[in-house]
Parts: C-alpha cells; structure tokens; sequence
C-alpha cells in the first residue's frame, strides 16, 4: 500500500531545520503604485528594447546548445562596469544576486558553519544561510542603524562565523556603512566577508565602495546587482567581485550552464547601455532626499538613506497604515523594526501618490 495521503508541508519528510520557517514573501499585488520591491521606476527605453529584441534573436537559433558555462565575455564586460583594475577572472555572475550569495553560502557555510549579520538588514541572507543548513547569527545594529564597530568586532570575535554579511546601503534602512568600519571587520573576520552593495549606486557621490579594499583582502567578497539602479530586475542578473581564488570555490557548487544565453545576452545589451539605463539615479535620489525631507517636516521619522528607499515611521500599528495605503492604491513595505515601513523611491508622480495617500492615512487615523 502507498503512503497515507499528503495534506499539508507538515506530512512531508521536509528537513527538521526548515519546518515552521517562513518563505520571502513580498507581496506581488497589481495595484496602480507599487513601491514595494526597491525596483528602478523607469523602464528601459524603446531603443534599448530593440537591441535587446535583436540580441535575443541572434541567441534564438543557437539555443538548441547549452549557453557559455563560465560566461565569460558578461564578466569581462561586467569588470570594465566596476573599473577598479578587475578583469572577468575576479568576476562571477548569476541569477541576481540572491542566486550569487547562495552560491556563496553552499562554498563557504554548509552544516556545522555559521553566517552573521546586522539586522535589521536584508531579509534574504538568513534565508539564504538556514536553506543551505548553515546558522544564522544576529547581531544589531546601533539606534541609528549603522554598525558599532567595536561591537561588530566583539560579535565576531565571540561567534568567529564563517562568513560575515554587510549591507552597504543596507535594505531596508538605507544605511551607508563608513568604510572605516568594513575594514575593521574584514580586519577581524575568520572567514568570508561579503559586502552586499546592491544599491551601490544610489549611494552619495564620494561614498567608496568596498570594491577598494579588494587588493590584499582574499575573502572578501563585493556582491552587486542589475535589479536596482540599472533598472534591469526582471533580467535576473547579480554578479559580484572577489579574488580569482573564491571564483573557483564557486564553480565547484554552481549548477553547470546555470546563466542561460538570453541572459547573458539581456545583460550584455543593458551594460552597452548603462550610461542610458543609470541616468534615472540622480531623479531617483533626489526625489528620495525629498521624500525624507517631506517625512520628516510632516512630523514622521525617516531614517538616512543612501538607497533608493526610505525607512519612515514611527507608526503603533504600522499594519493600519500599510493596508490604508493600500486602499488608495499605493503598495509599500512592513519591513524593518516594529513601528517603520519602507517605501520605495518612484517616479514624480508615485511619490506625489504616495504623499497623498500617507497623508489621507494619517487623517484617517491609521
Ligand atoms: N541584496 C539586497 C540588499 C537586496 O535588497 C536585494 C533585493 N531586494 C538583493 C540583494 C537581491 O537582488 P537580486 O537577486 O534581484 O539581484
């Protein structure tokens, strides 16, 4: 006889550590503003569109053979983006950067390892870490969201984890992080090191990135993004920057062809473009020091940010406040401590929305 029927994830011989987790869960909601998801506002143009439109169908008769496995004229081209004297040996890309940090993770954590972080920060790394049975381990951040760190270097002298996770602009605080204070963690770390820059280029003009300290520092890791600035989220392409070194730790866990030619293709057109595609940032961060600014003369909290993105609160029952912005048709984020929401940076337009419809919850007394 078979087994009894399954009714429900609980009958299934899932793994011990995965039972009663929660699966990421923004929520997909087609409504006429959607600021939830930290995505570019501004389409690509029809020109690039074409292009792209034309790249596929140069892949589309080659598509009966496997894409190229190393991908190596995307990393080429994605280390001339980066500059910094990088070559597509120190690059590796994947499908977005969650695919990118979970390859990490398989190479360098796995049963019996750990992987720290600072939250609040991005919601993915401890799913990332517990789905690939390492331990996560939480460590805080300051009242004002940035990293102490001398307790960063405590947590990890005490934890000694096998890779440490730094958000910089971190989501969903949109804090930028000194780099006095990567180093003193690269300088204190055991293991990897990973700098998750995904919005990196929204960060302010001078900001440096973590890709400086690359040179004499091995373990580390700079992880970006095609989803954000470069307006490119539904591409899936995430790459980031490492010594040659960790590449080859990669490529003994990736799945073998794992970028698929149309990818590959999707993102070499929108590199050829990305004076066009990263020309919305400047509008975009401008319109985020003007939502913070509104926040905050309206009464409201708003946290720093170096994002495209704004922590605001502080709201009792912020639940009240996100589903009467809903209901004027405006989707934002329950995300971050208790009482803030996060509300992702749009067009003139959307943000105009977005003011109407806080203010009216506000009225209502949401
Ligand atoms: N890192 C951070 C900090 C993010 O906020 C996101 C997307 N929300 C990602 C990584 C993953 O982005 P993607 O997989 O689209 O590259």
């Amino acid at each position: 006889m078979g087994a009894a029927l399954v009714t429900s994830l609980s009958d299934l011989p899932i793994r011990e550590d995965l039972r009663g987790r929660s699966p990421y869960g923004a929520p997909q909601i087609d409504v006429p503003v959607r600021l939830n998801t930290n995505e570019n506002p501004y389409p690509p143009s029809p020109g690039l569109a074409d292009d792209l439109a034309r790249a596929v169908r140069e892949q589309a008769v080659g598509l009966n053979r496997y894409p190229d496995r190393d991908a190596v004229e995307l990393r080429a081209r994605l280390a001339d983006y980066l500059g910094h004297d990088l070559s597509g040996e120190r690059v590796w890309a994947a499908n977005g950067s969650n695919e990118v940090i979970q390859q990490i993770l398989q190479a360098f954590g796995g049963p019996g390892r750990t992987a720290l972080g600072f939250e609040p920060s991005y919601s993915m790394h401890p799913i990332l870490t517990r789905g690939t049975a390492t331990e996560w381990i939480a460590a805080a951040r300051e009242d004002d969201f940035g990293i102490d760190p001398g307790k960063a270097v405590a947590a990890i002298e005490e934890h000694r984890p096998d890779v440490v996770f730094l958000t910089s602009p971190n989501n969903p605080t949109g804090t930028a992080l000194p780099m006095h204070v990567i180093e003193r963690v690269v300088a204190a770390a055991p293991g990897m090191v990973v700098v998750d820059e995904a919005y990196f280029e929204f960060a302010r003009t001078g900001t440096p990135s973590a890709l400086t300290l690359l040179p004499g520092h091995p373990r580390l890791i700079v992880t970006r993004t095609m989803s954000k600035a470069f307006a490119m989220a539904g591409t899936r392409l995430g790459y980031l920057a490492a010594h040659p070194a960790v590449i080859e730790a990669l490529l003994l866990v990736r799945l073998p062809y794992h970028l698929s030619s149309l990818t590959q293709a999707a993102a070499l057109v929108a590199l050829a473009h990305h004076a066009e595609l990263l020309g919305t940032v400047d509008r975009l961060r401008a319109e985020r020091d003007a939502t913070v600014a509104w926040l905050r003369g309206k009464g409201l909290s708003a946290a720093d940010s170096d994002a495209n993105f704004v922590l605001f609160g502080r709201f009792p029952d912020r639940r009240a406040v996100w589903e009467a912005l809903l209901a004027r048709g405006v989707l934002v984020r329950e995300l971050g401590p208790a009482e803030w929401l996060r509300v992702s940076i749009g067009t003139g337009e959307e943000m105009a929305a977005f003011r109407a419809a806080l203010e009216g919850a506000v009225m209502e007394g949401a």
